[in-house]
């Protein structure tokens, strides 16, 4: 019938309405209170009809996969053996992936042979034409570039402030742990350790330092923040936890063997299969 989809809206709209004023009596005046607990309450999950974020004094947590602009990730500054250290190869996968192409890459050369050297001299993207698909954290193959979660990006000079280059870019590792806790750690279980693929090689082939303790694993996902995570993806979540445990307290993961590794990674794999079957 005509008009139906119109009544409609209008009833979810007055169901709004009236359920504001429900939601004030029951919370008093507590809810407009400014204070990080009330603050709490009104933007919480059981808080009904139509609310208002006082921007920017309030902020609403975004969830886990919120995605913004890319960020680079770089080794911490107290990793032992590769402090400030590029995750990015500058294999340019992400440029070519890029749909706006937005992403321009210098590789770097070796200043004595010429050769190029799998690090990135230069990286800039253009913030104003990114359109925030995410498909250069997607294909990465380093997990070498993320979406960040930061959206408080505008300034009065988009010429040059909105082109960011590898300084603004780069962020430590443990900065992405604290952002996707949970993302971190599927990303750990896929790759098989916590470090970049090349330092695990090169700990395994004995180059660096395998004395040297591991960097402390990020927070488990059970135990991270109330951060939201799509409801159908927790419990093969809670599943990986459970089977998977993350490398003890100071191990460095990578000595483990081969066939512990494979084993893992073959689960997460599996894992991905589960959840792209149920998507399609
Ligand atoms: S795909 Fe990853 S490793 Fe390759 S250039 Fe892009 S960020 Fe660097
Ligand atoms: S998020 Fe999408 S548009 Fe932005 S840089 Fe990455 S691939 Fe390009």
């Amino acid at each position: 019938m005509y008009g139906t989809g119109l009544a409609k809206g209008l009833m979810l709209t007055l169901r709004h309405f009236v359920e504001s004023y429900i939601d004030d009596l029951r919370y008093g005046f507590r809810k407009y209170h400014h204070s990080t607990d009330n603050f709490g309450i009104r933007q919480g999950t059981q808080t009904k009809g139509v609310i208002t974020v006082q921007y920017p004094d309030e902020k609403v947590a975004v969830p886990e996969r919120f995605r913004f602009v890319p960020i680079l990730i770089v080794e911490d500054d107290d990793h032992p053996t590769r402090a400030g250290k590029d995750w990015c190869t500058s294999c340019g996968i992400c440029a070519k992936v890029c749909p706006p192409q937005c992403i321009w890459i210098v590789r770097g050369s070796d200043p004595v042979t010429g050769r190029p050297v799998p690090d990135p001299e230069a990286f800039f993207i253009d913030i104003d034409i990114c359109m925030n698909c995410g498909y250069c954290a997607e294909y990465c193959p380093f997990d070498a570039i993320k979406m960040d979660h930061d959206y408080e990006l505008a300034s009065y000079d988009r010429t040059t402030h909105h082109i960011h280059d590898k300084e603004r870019l780069s962020k430590p590792n443990s900065y992405w742990r604290s952002i996707a806790p949970t993302r971190a750690y599927e990303e750990m279980l896929v790759r098989g350790t916590w470090e970049h693929k090349d330092a695990a090689k090169e700990a395994r082939r004995g180059q660096s330092s395998s004395s040297a303790p591991s960097p402390q694993p990020a927070a488990q996902p059970a135990a991270s923040t109330p951060r939201t995570t799509p409801a159908a993806e927790s419990a093969a979540d809670a599943s990986a936890s459970a089977t998977a445990a993350p490398p003890a307290e100071g191990a460095t993961p990578w000595s483990e063997d081969d066939a512990k590794r494979e084993e893992r990674r073959r689960k997460a794999l599996e894992r991905k299969a589960r959840r792209a079957a149920k998507q399609g």
